[in-house]
């Protein structure tokens, strides 16, 4: 196939795409089999580094139980009780939409069906007396499971994830980073069968092999942190079976703990940090001497800027989701989009990099800059940004504008076409 008229760093130009490759970059390249471009930018594929497929796609099936959609317990009421039929899912929660709710709320103000609700943090699921029933659990009288997914789940086991793969081409997303701490074999399997073109790299438990997943998935949370002794052996093992880790750092002792950990095991080239949600000066020259990749997202910052100025401590505000004094330090950044917990759509979350809320301005990007972090290459967060050109891999996005547009509209792009390995994997009208 053939890429006419296409804005490739600022010039128009035709693009040869042969065999998984851009393999021509140059004016009037003909052929009957071409994509008119129309002067519209021309960019690599993007990555979201840091995604749950699985909950992502399950997601789209549920309703939105916390702000900024719902905000109050009348609100909450009223949601729960749309018209509707076996099993309602909820997601999103936060406790200041009606409190700590728990099994004896949902049967007096749900409907009568299953209802299971998700805690935005990811972390806790609050059922019902009737889903309790179903999947078996007579031990928790307030229905309140703490990191218990595999409880929860189910009916069928892996939801379908065409619809979710669909929405991620359309956003120009041609690769994935799948991060789910509780990834096993099954999961491993499933994804490599469902994902077809998508390029993914899967982080799970310890026991996937090298084969299967290069990264151990470090995921403890305060209060229940393990001893430095412990994960100093976890990142050692990893390391020894060949395997970086990445580590959920959301916290200012989550991430503390794990550098120590890792200045103590020694840090391995590609090593992550995941979130780095709270990063003083001395903790981000701390990432830099050990040299590890920060995973950010972007997007919290828009969507949940209320929540941290009510909740955060002042002190620790100008911390928050730092990303130009990493760039400025010489730290490696990537971002993902966290989702379900976060928005998927790339663009929301480099407008939010941007176009940072009142107060938090000076971490701001450039859209370039911004861009750049979901340009590093699939299965390697800390490399160099792809680059349009002959020999890369045709993993390509084009959007609905030329970049000049693009940088001051990125909240507007709505790419026109997405090609994976120079198969066109959507096709937009606009
Ligand atoms: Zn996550």
């Amino acid at each position: 196939m053939i890429i006419k008229n296409a804005e490739v760093n600022g010039i128009i130009k035709d693009i040869l795409l042969e065999k998984c490759l851009i393999t021509k970059i140059d004016n009037n390249i003909s052929g009957s089999n071409f994509y008119d471009a129309k002067g519209d930018a021309l960019i690599p594929g993007l990555h979201d580094h840091h995604i749950h497929l699985n909950s992502t796609a399950v997601a789209i099936n549920s309703v939105n139980c916390g702000p900024p959609d719902i905000s109050n317990e009348i609100e909450l009421i009223e949601k729960l009780n749309y018209p509707g039929h076996g099993w309602l899912r909820g997601i999103g929660y936060h406790h200041s939409v009606a409190g700590e709710i728990d099994r004896c709320w949902l049967d007096k103000n749900g409907p009568k069906r299953p209802i299971k609700i998700q805690h935005r943090s990811g972390r806790l699921w609050i059922l019902n007396s009737a889903a309790l029933k179903l999947i078996g659990n007579n031990k928790t009288p307030d229905g309140r499971l703490f990191d218990d997914d595999n409880s929860v789940r189910y009916g069928s086991e892996f939801p379908d994830l065409k619809p979710l793969m669909n929405t991620l081409y359309s956003y120009g997303i041609t690769g994935v980073t799948e991060v789910t701490p509780s990834n096993g074999v099954k999961e491993y399997l499933n994804y490599i069968d469902k994902v077809k073109l998508l390029k993914i790299d899967i982080m799970g438990r310890s026991d996937l092999t090298f084969s299967e997943s290069k990264y151990l998935k470090i995921h403890y949370h305060e209060p229940d942190l393990p001893s430095l002794e412990r994960i100093t052996q976890e990142i050692k093992s990893a390391h020894q079976h060949g395997k970086n880790i990445a580590a959920h750092c959301v916290t200012r002792s989550e991430l503390m703990l794990v550098l120590a950990a890792l200045e103590e095991a020694g840090p391995v080239e590609g090593d992550r940090i995941e979130h780095a949600a709270i990063t003083d000066d001395f903790l981000i020259n701390w990432i830099k001497k050990l040299n590890l990749i920060v995973v950010t997202q972007p997007n919290f910052m828009a969507e949940r800027v209320d929540t941290y100025i009510k909740d955060v401590d002042d002190f620790e505000q100008e911390n928050l989701w730092r990303l130009k004094s990493f760039i400025n330090s010489g730290v490696r950044l990537a971002a993902g989009s966290d989702s379900p917990f976060g928005n998927s759509n790339p663009w929301f979350a480099m407008e939010s990099a941007v176009n940072r809320p009142r107060g938090f301005e000076n971490e701001a990007l450039s859209p370039e800059e911004a861009l750049s972090l979901y340009l590093k290459p699939p299965y390697n967060a800390g490399g160099a940004s792809r680059e349009i050109k002959e020999g890369a891999t045709a993993d390509l996005c084009l959007l609905n504008m030329p970049w000049s547009d693009a940088r001051m509209n990125l909240n507007n792009i709505k790419p026109r076409a997405t090609w994976i390995g120079g198969e066109l994997v959507f096709n937009g009208v606009n």
